[in-house]
């Protein structure tokens, strides 16, 4: 894996004046073990997100794959795992992530591990942080288990392919998640949960100017990435008793148990998932979550 830090970026410079760059390498290295391999570019951008999306469909371009469409203008992307095949068909990866995504991370090691001190506000944004830079190498370990470029490219030609593309995709959210959780959790008890569900929350309760069916794929998004939280702890998912007495998020509590439930059952079948067969409850409870 190369670590490619863009012109005008400062974090390299942290990095070298606290862990210096070599340690910080070997922590990278250590992180998800052999898994890395295919991880061919780890690219720093600057925080700017033009610049930040212009480097991700370079990247898109230099490993075959499509590139970037942010049609939904309400969500700030920060990371990119891109997921390609070369020629000859070798899996080859690259993350691009803002440096304030690496700062977060760098900061959270100096944290855990070497003694540093942040004020609380900005220990959650580091926490924060950290955990979308771990998401990120989710996404690689996922791609690199059950990414076929030939399946994926597979035009939908029905509602119920589109949704099970989507389903596939969120589940993908989900396990990575989960792999950020697994890793973060091995040093310190920390989480997002709070801006997941804040998040979770907006998109059940506001009317935003976007179509059902972006709106449904936006909660499935951030509900997989809520309970992935609770399902490393081992814990029972609190959402349901929290607003079993909310007017407004009530009526989807049933729905989201469902889609929990899918979700469990499409990680028990993990990596093969993309079966019709498989993939068919979580359409249907996708399809019940659009008519509520
Ligand atoms: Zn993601």
């Amino acid at each position: 894996m190369r670590l490619i830090f863009e012109q005008d970026c400062r974090i390299k410079n942290e990095i070298e004046s606290t862990l210096g760059l070599d340690e910080f390498k070997s922590i990278l290295n250590n992180l998800f073990g052999y898994k890395l391999e295919p991880i061919l570019y780890l690219v720093i951008t600057i925080d700017d997100t033009l610049k930040f999306i212009n480097t991700v469909n370079e990247y898109c371009e230099m490993l075959n794959e499509e590139k970037l469409d942010i049609k939904d203008k309400n969500i700030e992307v920060v990371g990119k795992c891109i997921t390609g095949l070369s020629e000859i068909g070798i899996l080859q990866q690259a993350i691009i992530i803002k440096e304030c995504i690496l700062r977060g991370f760098l900061y959270f090691i100096l944290h855990k591990c070497h003694g540093y001190n942040f004020d609380n506000d900005i220990l959650k944004k580091i926490n924060s942080n950290a955990i979308i830079f771990l998401h990120e190498f989710g996404h690689a370990i996922d791609g690199q288990q059950r990414v076929c470029r030939a399946e994926r490219r597979n035009i939908p030609t029905n509602d119920f392919d589109a949704i099970s593309e989507i389903g596939q995709s969120l589940f993908g959210e989900y396990f990575a998640e989960k792999c950020a959780y697994d890793k973060i959790l091995t040093i310190a008890d920390v989480n997002r949960i709070e801006s997941t569900k804040e998040n979770l929350i907006d998109y059940i309760t506001n009317e935003y100017k976007i179509d059902k069916y972006t709106k449904v794929r936006r909660i499935i998004y951030f509900f997989v990435q809520y309970i992935a939280y609770y399902h490393v702890k081992k814990i029972k998912v609190p959402f349901y008793d929290e607003y079993k007495n909310d007017e407004k998020i009530c009526i989807y509590i049933e729905c989201l148990h469902e889609m929990e439930n899918v979700i469990i059952f499409l990680n028990l079948l993990y990596p093969y998932i993309a079966k019709r067969e498989n993939i068919k409850e979580f359409v249907r409870v996708y399809y019940k979550i659009m008519e509520l």
